[in-house]
Formats: C-alpha cells, structure tokens, sequence
C-alpha cells in the first residue's frame, strides 16, 4: 500500500466531503486506522460534528476587488511650499501611480487637449 497522489487527492476530498475514515478506506482499499493516520499527517482539520455546527456563521462581505499592488499614491496633498504638504501614500492601483481616488481625478485633470490646428 503506497501513499499516491492520486489516494492522498481522493482521501482529502472524500474526508471534506464528511465521509467516515472507514468508509474511506473501503473505496481505495485500505485500513480504516491508515486513512485516520492520513489524515493526521496531512493536517485535515477535525471535522465539526454537523450538530455542533454553528446556525448561523458570520457573514463578511467581501471589499469591492481593486487591485492595489502598485507603490504608494503620489498625490500631492497641500501645497508644496507649505509644512503640511505631503503625498497621499495609500496603496496605489497597480500600474498607476495614485490610489484609485486619486487616480480619477488625476484622470480628470489629464484629459487630452491635443492642438487645434493638428492635422
Ligand atoms: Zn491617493
């Protein structure tokens, strides 16, 4: 009897789907005492007992998905030329170099205003 990847995928999904060890170990051929060791080493959580389950778990809304890899925002904020000037410094959009509020007004800012007489 050797561990596979195959027997190890199979144990972990049987095992979170809620099924006995024994019953696991009946549907890949091994002793009920080697899928608990199994599952010992794998680290799978001890399963909750359905009845102990909580009724209602807490609900956490996911935040809106911005990507904020980039380096901190570069907005200015205040005037230069004043002690209290400094740059914004939350997480910027990835690619960008302001957080995604600043990087709508810097939008704003910078629309195009290509010459007139261009042709
Ligand atoms: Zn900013």
């Amino acid at each position: 009897m050797t561990w596979t990847d195959e027997r190890v995928e199979i144990v972990t999904k049987l095992w979170s789907e809620g099924l006995t060890a024994s019953a696991i170990g009946r549907r890949i051929g091994v002793t009920k005492n080697a899928i608990v060791g199994k599952v010992h080493r794998l680290g799978l959580a001890a399963r909750q007992s359905p009845i102990r389950k909580p009724v209602a778990e807490p609900v956490v809304e996911p935040e809106p998905v911005v990507e904020l890899t980039g380096p901190p925002c570069h907005w200015p904020i205040g005037e230069p030329d004043k002690n209290d000037f400094r740059y914004c410094g939350k997480a910027a959009l990835a690619d960008k170099p302001y957080c995604p509020e600043h990087d709508k007004r810097a939008y704003i800012r910078q629309v195009p205003r290509r010459g007139v007489n261009a042709a």
